[in-house]
């Protein structure tokens, strides 16, 4: 028998009314990691696929975890009202297109936007009804140690990315949600904890009301 969620994944039928999610938290906290299993566990969540002045690491590809481009093509998105948001990150740019957030939210699919804290105010202000979600790390220690183990970035990097860590932890206020990422497989269950529930708010499952009566 299949249970947690992957009885749900197998039974789930999506919302009448679809969600906006933004995720943020320090770089090398885990969102990318607990991202990627919530997508395989809840069907019809889309990633909101960010543009970034930023060089690919290993691994990553193009239009599929962003699309690179360079601060000319970046400015030119800008300038044409392209983006929903931006904001410079460890000195990178980095936008949400506008159209697939619009387009998913007036067909009522539910969007996922990985952003940093400056995104994340901008959104809350374009879309007061956006949920979102902190994930929290142990410790700025354990954020380093996963940094050096993950292996993409060099050591400069790494040192930015720690040195502005405790900026966007104090951000963390701001959120809906908060999700501590000490131990990975607790963290992936209160991540798809919330992802569900905001998914089974009433106004969102009125069909289910009506069906039950039927
Ligand atoms: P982010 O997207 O927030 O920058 P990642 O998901 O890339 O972070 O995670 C950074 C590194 O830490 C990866 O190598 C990942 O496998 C590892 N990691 C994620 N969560 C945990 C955890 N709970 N315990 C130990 N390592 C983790
Ligand atoms: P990384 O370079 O590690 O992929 O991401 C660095 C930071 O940029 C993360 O905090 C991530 O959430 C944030 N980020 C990624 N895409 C966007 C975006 O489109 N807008 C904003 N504001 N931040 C983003």
């Amino acid at each position: 028998m299949k249970r947690g969620f992957e009885a749900l994944k197998a039974r789930w039928t999506p919302p009448d009314l679809g969600a906006l999610f933004v995720v943020s938290g320090p770089s090398g906290t885990g969102k990318t990691t607990l991202l990627q299993e919530a997508f395989r566990s809840i069907p019809g969540l889309e990633f909101s696929v960010s543009a970034t002045t930023r060089a690919a690491r290993a691994g990553e590809r193009d239009g599929v975890d962003y699309h690179y481009v360079d601060h000319e093509a970046f400015r030119k998105m800008l300038a044409t009202g392209a983006l929903l948001e931006h904001a410079e990150v460890y000195g990178n740019f980095y936008g949400s297109p506008r159209a697939p957030v619009e387009r998913a939210v007036a067909e009522g699919r539910s969007m996922v936007l990985d952003i940093d804290v400056q995104g994340a105010r901008q959104v809350r202000v374009a879309y007061p009804e956006a949920v979102s979600v902190f994930i929290l790390p142990p410790s700025l220690a354990a954020i380093e140690q996963r940094l050096r183990a993950r292996g993409l970035d060099d050591d400069a990097i790494i040192a930015r990315r720690i040195r502005e860590a405790d900026e966007q932890l104090a951000a963390a206020g701001e959120y809906d949600y908060l999700i501590m990422n000490d131990d990975l497989a607790s963290a992936h269950t209160q991540f798809q904890s919330v992802f569900v529930a905001e998914l089974l708010r009433r106004n969102r499952r009125e069909s289910w009301v009506l069906a039950s009566r039927r």
